[in-house]
């Protein structure tokens, strides 16, 4: 399946395939999460962590190479969400993006004890300085 390139809400990121369904409890409708649905938690470098549903089948078949497709499909996620706070002054969407825009994935962390946490938030600090320093 091809990827979405979006973070959309019921949606895996990954395949596109829906993590949601409507049922009839109590005789009212309600969207309830499917059985396939997952989340994969990601360090970001502003120290915090960042939660992405996604199917079953696609957690198990990562292998850290798509951090870069994530947090893109991820801003753009919050982006598009943006476009329809029709109270927000473009001055207000272009500041948050500004802050959320530039986060990054360190690397995924639900697979990983605090201490390697700890150790890949230290080496992408010290990368990100160096990287600054030869600009
Ligand atoms: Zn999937």
């Amino acid at each position: 399946m091809p990827r979405p390139n979006i973070d959309v809400f019921g949606q895996c990121i990954m395949c596109g395939t829906s993590l949601i369904e409507e049922r009839v409890i109590d005789g009212k409708v309600v969207t309830v999460f499917k059985a396939n649905r997952t989340e994969t938690t990601y360090l970001l470098s502003d120290g915090s962590q960042m939660k992405v549903a996604m199917c079953k089948k696609c957690k198990e078949s990562l292998d850290g190479t798509e951090s870069a497709y994530v947090m893109k499909a991820v801003v753009r996620g919050w982006q598009h969400e943006l476009e329809t706070y029709s109270d927000w002054k473009q001055e207000q969407k272009d500041k948050y993006m500004g802050v959320y825009g530039k986060k990054k994935i360190v690397v995924r962390s639900d697979n990983k004890q605090k201490d390697v946490l700890t150790k890949h938030f230290n080496e992408y600090k010290v990368k990100e300085a160096k990287l600054k320093k030869d600009k």
